[in-house]
């Protein structure tokens, strides 16, 4: 055997920003902050300051693979952070503010976080698990002095900026085996109790290097990127790790999520690029729509996370000369799994030829392998028709769940190479665009038969009076289960179940034309922003159904 004789470099997210500091080191990181107004510095401190907290953490008596909670939304602090932290060894633990305090405190002592960094809008969420949180031993508060709460019953309380003033910025970037855990991540428990995702300095880094690629997310030193997904899920997607990669002026929303504060900052920052999920990008559409507004300088935007609605890809294409990027992944997957960008013979095609294979969720990013199975195991065809469960694997897919929760998630094949079963069920076609039809719990089977509920509710979203509207199985005494819309009209919209149901006709079979439509207030969004249909299954699990 003869071994190559090339360098041994392990993979560090701490070369990251040291790279952005010396190539990219006057590129921006602009803020809006907690504090209500915007901040402006860029990698060149980024990298200084998150060398001061390193300094800090050692302060505070931080080891290697130590687990540090942030409850935080998207700012520089939360990158210093990102950086300060793995950089350092220990472990970034980001925790959804959007969760029960319940939920919070327990995913805290399951991870035996040590320290907890908090934006000031979570105070209250602080007050109420601090005396469940068993080991954690100091709540930072991540603003100056002069904002920090003036009587507190957090115990321990530490100021952020006066860690970072306390502390020198001569810091040298340890070294250590790729595969120490640098990150992680809970699931956000849509469909079962929460479960620890950690990822690895190995892991994150093979995963950022494939997110930049002009098939994934395509970024570069000419963006502007304005990651709406939160840092707290799945570390936005990669983002605060592909941005410095490439050198990219990052723009961070901070707690102001809303159609006309996106908006502002799209246009006052001159962002290229964005991603998040449809229920952001539909807030946003509803403000530039009711104002007759443009972008003048967005080009493009990845939405994933749940089913892209294709009136809401049209939309963004045809009206507003911005392309949809659609994505899909999960927690357990760092999160990219796939991508839906063009190929070449795409290219001479009119948008009605190409958008069914832009509506799909796209084409694996090299480093991922993906299989669909049947029943038996056993694989399935290529030919776009064919569904069943969604296999992968890959580097930047999970093993194993923290503290082996859950047991041994993956399944053998017959060669005895190891998959990770995703959970959803979905097609594959020729070319390799993969399209989720459904996550295998969503699935209505109508006597035998399986309806995606994706399809219908992406049929149902393409009526001009249909705010939002969710699928979901209703008990059915002859089929079993049988398809119940929910639906949310637009504000001063008027709908009928008959016009809705007419709306269906020719656009799918007869039989996977919803039995009844339930028109609701509004449908329960979980903390990362997908309709809960759980919840929903729930509400309406006595519901009757006309009898035809
Ligand atoms: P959780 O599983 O805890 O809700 P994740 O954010 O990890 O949180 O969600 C991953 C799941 O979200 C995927 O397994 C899939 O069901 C769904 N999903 C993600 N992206 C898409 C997409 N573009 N289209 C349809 N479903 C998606």
């Amino acid at each position: 055997m003869l071994h190559g004789l090339m360098m041994q470099m392990p993979l560090a997210i701490s070369s990251l920003i040291r790279h952005a500091d010396r190539h990219h080191g006057d590129a921006e990181i602009v803020s809006r902050r907690v504090e209500g107004d915007i901040h402006r510095y860029n990698y060149r401190d980024l990298h200084r300051r998150a060398r001061q907290m390193a300094n800090a953490l050692k302060g505070l008596d931080v080891k290697l693979s130590d687990r540090i909670a942030t409850l935080a939304w998207n700012g520089y602090r939360h990158m210093e952070l990102y950086f300060a932290v793995s950089g350092s060894g220990a472990v970034l633990h980001t925790i959804n503010p959007r969760l029960h305090a319940e939920q919070i405190a327990w995913i805290a002592n399951h991870a035996e976080d040590s320290y907890l960094f908090f934006d000031l809008t979570f105070l209250p969420i602080i007050e109420a698990i601090a005396g469940h949180c068993r080991t954690i031993k100091g709540y930072v508060a991540m603003v100056d002095r002069a904002k920090m709460p003036a009587q507190s019953k957090v115990p321990n309380l530490i100021c952020y900026e006066d860690l970072i003033d306390s502390h020198s910025d001569r810091y040298d970037w340890p070294e250590f085996d790729e595969n120490l855990a640098s990150s992680m991540c809970y699931t956000s428990g849509t469909t079962g109790s929460p479960k620890g995702v950690l990822y690895s300095h190995r892991s994150t880094i093979l995963h950022t290097y494939a997110a930049a690629l002009p098939d994934a997310l395509n970024l570069s030193a000419r963006d502007v990127i304005l990651p709406v997904v939160p840092m707290f899920h799945v570390n936005a997607w990669g983002l605060p790790y592909v941005a410095p990669m490439v050198g990219a002026k990052i723009v961070m929303p901070g707690p102001n999520l809303d159609g006309k504060s996106l908006y502002e900052l799209f246009e006052a920052e001159k962002v290229t690029c964005s991603a998040g999920v449809p229920t952001v990008w539909q807030g946003l559409l509803a403000h530039v729509e009711a104002n007759n507004l443009r972008f003048s300088t967005m080009k493009r935007t990845v939405i994933g996370g749940s089913a892209c609605p294709p009136a809401m890809l049209r939309t963004f294409e045809e009206k507003y000369g911005v392309q949809v990027l659609h994505a899909w992944g999960m927690t357990e997957m760092s999160p990219l799994g796939t991508a839906c960008t063009l190929k070449e013979k795409h290219m001479h095609m009119s948008p009605e030829q190409r958008y069914p294979t832009q509506y799909k969720q796209g084409r694996v990013i090299y480093g991922v392998d993906m299989r669909i199975v049947g029943d038996d195991g056993g694989d399935l065809p290529w030919d776009g028709k064919a569904f069943g469960d969604l296999l992968v694997r890959g580097p930047w897919v999970l093993r194993q769940y923290y503290k082996g929760e859950g047991g041994d998630p993956l399944v053998k094949d017959a060669e005895g190479r190891t998959w990770f079963p995703t959970g959803d069920v979905s097609t594959i076609d020729p070319d390799g665009y993969m399209q989720i039809t459904d996550r295998s719990k969503d699935v209505i089977k109508s006597g035998g038969e399986w309806i995606s509920s994706i399809d219908i509710e992406n049929i149902a979203m393409s009526h001009p009076a249909v705010a939002m509207a969710a699928c979901i199985a209703a008990k059915h005494p002859k089929w079993d289960e049988r398809p119940l819309l929910v639906v949310v009209r637009k504000p001063n919209a008027e709908l009928t179940r008959e016009q809705l149901l007419a709306h269906f006709e020719g656009k799918v079979a007869k039989w996977q034309i919803p039995d009844d439509v339930a028109f609701v207030e509004s449908i329960p969004l979980g903390a990362t922003g997908k309709m809960l249909k759980a919840k929903l299954r729930e509400q309406f699990k006595d519901y009757k159904l006309p009898t035809a």
